[in-house]
């Protein structure tokens, strides 16, 4: 299928998209060691840390339904920018720079070494028919190469029935509770899902309640293990 927008991506010159250097990859080197995402990160949901525990006080109090959680970067500036252009401006391109970043993030690879399913988190139909692409299967499709072989791929495992609510104002638990149907296994899929450890990818990371309902799904559908990967995470307010 021909997909005029990639064909622009390509055409587009080597200029750095954050402070203009030519020639160079979408974000230069000296621009992705400036704003590189390194830091300490609780091992539940990627929160960055203060401190030198694994997990934050929040997984402390509440383990976090998923195994383990990899962010690249902070949600802040250039990757927020870049980010409202991955989705909202039609540069899925730019699936190919942050998936880089994703797998450079510490732990990335022990995690991706044991994981059996990587897959993303879907939209709704609709949603879907408006982007005219899943952002984070664009992300799955980018982090394919840096897979180890025997890790599968899959862009329908699960299905979003609705829409995620905002989602800011309520408690962790009321946040789960409103997003209980949300996502969905797909029937034909249930064969790859049953005793896997499977890896959730997804573009950015909030509150984690979206992360936190598909990783329920695929728990009740048989995973023995859900596990998150994103590109972006955004600090809760007490460790900003
Ligand atoms: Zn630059
Ligand atoms: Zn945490």
């Amino acid at each position: 299928m021909f997909t005029p927008w990639r064909a622009l991506w390509n055409s587009l010159p080597g200029i750095c998209q954050v402070c203009g250097a030519w020639p160079s990859s979408a974000v230069c080197g000296a621009c992705a060691e400036r704003f590189q995402g390194e830091r300490q990160r609780c091992a539940g949901c990627a929160a960055p840390l203060l401190t030198g525990t694994p997990l934050c006080g929040a997984c402390l109090k509440q383990p976090a339904p998923l195994q383990a959680c990899v962010a690249a970067v902070d949600y802040a500036y250039p990757w927020n920018d870049l980010i409202a252009r991955f989705k909202f401006r039609n540069e899925p391109g730019w699936a190919g720079p942050f998936a880089r970043r994703m797998l450079c993030a510490p732990q990335a690879a022990e995690l991706l070494s044991r994981c059996d399913l990587v897959v993303p988190v879907p939209l709704t139909p609709a949603r879907l028919a408006h982007r005219g692409y899943n952002q984070a299967w664009e992300l799955v499709k980018a982090l394919r190469r840096g897979l180890p072989h025997d890790v599968a791929v899959q862009a329908d495992v699960l299905v979003r029935l609705l829409e995620t609510p905002d989602q800011h104002s309520l408690a962790r638990e009321q946040r789960l509770q409103n997003l209980q149907g949300v996502f969905a296994p797909h029937p034909q899929r249930l064969h790859l899902i049953e005793q896997a450890h499977v890896l959730l990818v997804d573009d950015v990371m909030t509150t984690g309640a979206t992360l936190h309902a598909a990783a329920h799904a695929l728990r009740q559908a048989g995973a023995a293990q859900v596990s998150a990967m994103v590109f972006a995470r955004t600090a809760p307010p007490n460790t900003a």
